[in-house]
């Protein structure tokens, strides 16, 4: 089994294409999501179908929370919020109904998947030093767990942090717990624009991180036409 895993997508349909196409291109046969699969971006309906028609693992992120409820959480920043409303108006009930029933924790083979961290999954903190990892894997019960939300690939044990690049890959180590992140599909924070994913490997038991060019002035372009901040357009360029 070689699978993709992928999150954060946040409505970047041009993403979400370049990513299940180099994913199969690479031989993958299983798929895991990591949420956030609506929210920034301008095609979230389109994207949530294609998510479900893999009919693979998902869990909830917190924009796949805000975006199917008709008032925004009070904290959430004013481009966000803008881009929540939008959402909120494009998904049919049906399509809010199959993200509220997403569940926050998921285990899949051997592994654990969460959007923000196993201490609180609810609560979506964001893991970005060895501290919060080593809270998250106080209840991981897997060797390796994937989580996503920060935006940023990243790979912690209990005593390294690496920065995984494209193409780099991890060989699992018996008896050492992994916490990965593979990066946002539809609005990386790394500083590089191009689409981020890992496949893990069952068999060989490794990891490699993936960065994918996409249509990117497509997606830019929808987000204008649809009316939603500029600054969305303008972040995807930037990769931040
Ligand atoms: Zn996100």
């Amino acid at each position: 089994m070689r699978y993709a895993i992928f999150g954060d997508i946040h409505a970047n349909l041009e993403a979400l294409d370049a990513v299940l196409n180099d994913a199969a291109e690479n031989g993958c046969n299983g798929y895991v999501c990591l949420g956030d699969i609506v929210g920034y971006n301008a095609n979230p309906s389109e994207c949530l179908e294609k998510v479900k028609e893999l009919g693979c693992a998902v869990i909830k992120g917190n924009h796949d929370e805000d975006c199917i409820r008709e008032n925004p959480m009070k904290d959430t920043n004013p481009i966000a919020r803008e881009a929540q409303r939008w959402t909120y108006e494009q998904l049919s009930p049906e399509q809010r109904e199959w993200l509220k029933d997403l569940r926050y924790v998921r285990q899949v083979f051997d592994f654990t998947i969460v959007h923000s961290s196993l201490d609180q999954p609810q609560q979506m903190h964001y893991i970005i030093n060895k501290f919060d990892a080593m809270a998250s894997m106080a209840y991981q019960f897997t060797r390796l767990c994937f989580i996503a939300h920060t935006h940023i690939p990243q790979i912690y044990t209990k005593t390294d942090v690496v920065e995984p690049f494209e193409g780099s890959e991890i060989v699992l180590e018996n008896g050492v717990k992994y916490l990965v992140n593979p990066g946002s599909v539809g609005q990386p924070r790394d500083g590089d624009w191009r689409a981020s994913y890992a496949i893990f490997d069952l068999r060989s038991g490794t990891i490699s991180l993936r960065r994918v060019e996409y249509d990117i002035a497509t997606a830019q372009q929808k987000i204008k036409e649809a009316g939603l901040p500029d600054f969305l357009a303008q972040r995807l360029a930037e990769g931040v």
